[in-house]
C-alpha cells in the first residue's frame, strides 16, 4: 500500500516509516484500539475533509465506551489534522485513519496502568468499489454481528473487526463481493464495513438506532440528503425476505460512499432487465449524484459538511 509520507505519532508529525511500535504492544495482542475512517477530497484546487468533526466525536465517544481514558479537544484534533494534511501536500482524494491505541508491551488484557494515545496516517484513495458493470453481490453471512452485550457496537473497536474479517473473507471465498450481517434474532444489521438503506414498497427503511449496526456518518448523511429531497425515513426491523423483495438495497460508508446491491444469495434485488439482472434504482442514482455534488462543493449541504484545509 502506498501510504503518505507523514503521519502523526507520539505527539508529533513524523515520517510514516518511523512511526513504529513493539510487536508486544497491548493493542496488537488484544485489539485494544478505536479508530476512524475519514475521507478527504481534492476538488478545484482545494482540500476538504468530509464531516471531520463528526468523525472526531465518534472517535472520542468510542474511547469513552471502551474506557481508554484518553481525551483530545476538537481544536487540538483539527489543528493536528490540518498540519498533517498540509505536510503531505495533498493533490488527490485520500483516506485518513485516526486511531487511539496503547503502544505499551503487555501480556494481560487489563487496562490498569496503561496509557492510550492518538496516531493518524493517510493514503491516497480514489473509488473503492466500481459498480460500472453492476452492483455488489451479497452473501448472507453465517457469522452473526456481535451484540452490544458483548462489545460496544457503536465504537469502531479494532478487535471487533475480527467479525468483519471472518464475514467478508467468507463471502469473497465463496465468490461474492460482500457479507450481509444479521443479529442473533435474524434481523439484518449492516454489511461488513458499511451501513444499509432498504427501499421497500417505495419507503426508505433503516435498522433501528438500537440495532447492532455502527452509527455510520455516511448513512446519516445519505438520510439527510433524502430528507432534503422530501423523503421520510422509517426505522425498524428488516428481515431477509424484505431484502429479497426490496425495490433497492443501498450500501453506504466512508470507503464506498454509495453503491447498490445487485443480489443476495444469488437472487437479484429490485428492478430487473430481460436477462434477470438487477438494475440500479432511482434512489441509488439520486444519492450518488447528490453526494458527488456535495463533495465537489456545489451543494447547499457542502458548507455544512466539508471541513476545508486552509
Ligand atoms: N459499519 C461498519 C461495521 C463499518 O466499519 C463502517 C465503516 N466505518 C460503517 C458501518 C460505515 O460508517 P461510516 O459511514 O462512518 O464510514
Amino acid at each position: 500500500m502506498d501510504f503518505m509520507k507523514y503521519a502523526y505519532f507520539k505527539n508529533e508529525i513524523t515520517e510514516f516509516e518511523k512511526a513504529t511500535v513493539s510487536i508486544a504492544t497491548h493493542s496488537l495482542q488484544y485489539g485494544t484500539t478505536c479508530f476512524g475512517g475519514v475521507r478527504g477530497y481534492y476538488r478545484n484546487g482545494k482540500v476538504s475533509i468530509f464531516r471531520l468533526e463528526d468523525h472526531y466525536i465518534r472517535l472520542i465517544n468510542a474511547s469513552k465506551m471502551l474506557g481508554f481514558e484518553f481525551y483530545i479537544s476538537w481544536d487540538e484534533f483539527k489543528n493536528i489534522v490540518t498540519e498533517l494534511v498540509k505536510k503531505n501536500e495533498i493533490k488527490e482524494d485520500f483516506y485518513m485513519r485516526p486511531f487511539i491505541f496503547c503502544s505499551e508491551p503487555r501480556i494481560s488484557p487489563k487496562k490498569a496502568g496503561l496509557t492510550f494515545e492518538l496516531a493518524i496516517y493517510m493514503l491516497p484513495l480514489a473509488d473503492y468499489v466500481n459498480t460500472d458493470n453492476g452492483g455488489m453481490k451479497f452473501m448472507s453471512s453465517t457469522y452473526r454481528k456481535y451484540n452490544d452485550a458483548a462489545i460496544p457496537t457503536k465504537a469502531k473497536a479494532g478487535g471487533s473487526y475480527i467479525n468483519s474479517f471472518l464475514a467478508t473473507s467468507d463471502a469473497q471465498r465463496n465468490g461474492y463481493d460482500e457479507a450481509l450481517m444479521f443479529d442473533d434474532a435474524g434481523n439484518v444489521v449492516e454489511a461488513s464495513v458499511a451501513n444499509l438503506i432498504l427501499i421497500y414498497r417505495d419507503k426508505v427503511i433503516i435498522p433501528d438506532t438500537g440495532s447492532a449496526a455502527l452509527e455510520g456518518i455516511t448513512v446519516r448523511s445519505m438520510l439527510e440528503i433524502l430528507e432534503y429531497n422530501g423523503y421520510d425515513i422509517q426505522r425498524g426491523k428488516i428481515d431477509r425476505s424484505m431484502v429479497f423483495t426490496a425495490d433497492e438495497l443501498l450500501v453506504t460508508g466512508t470507503a464506498m460512499k454509495i453503491v447498490y446491491a445487485e443480489s443476495l444469495d444469488g437472487r437479484p434485488i429490485g428492478q430487473l432487465d430481460y436477462s434477470a439482472k438487477a438494475l440500479p434504482g432511482k434512489f441509488y442514482k439520486l444519492l450518488k449524484s447528490e453526494f458527488e455534488k456535495i463533495i465537489s462543493g456545489g451543494h447547499e449541504l457542502s458548507k455544512k459538511w466539508l471541513f476545508e484545509i486552509k
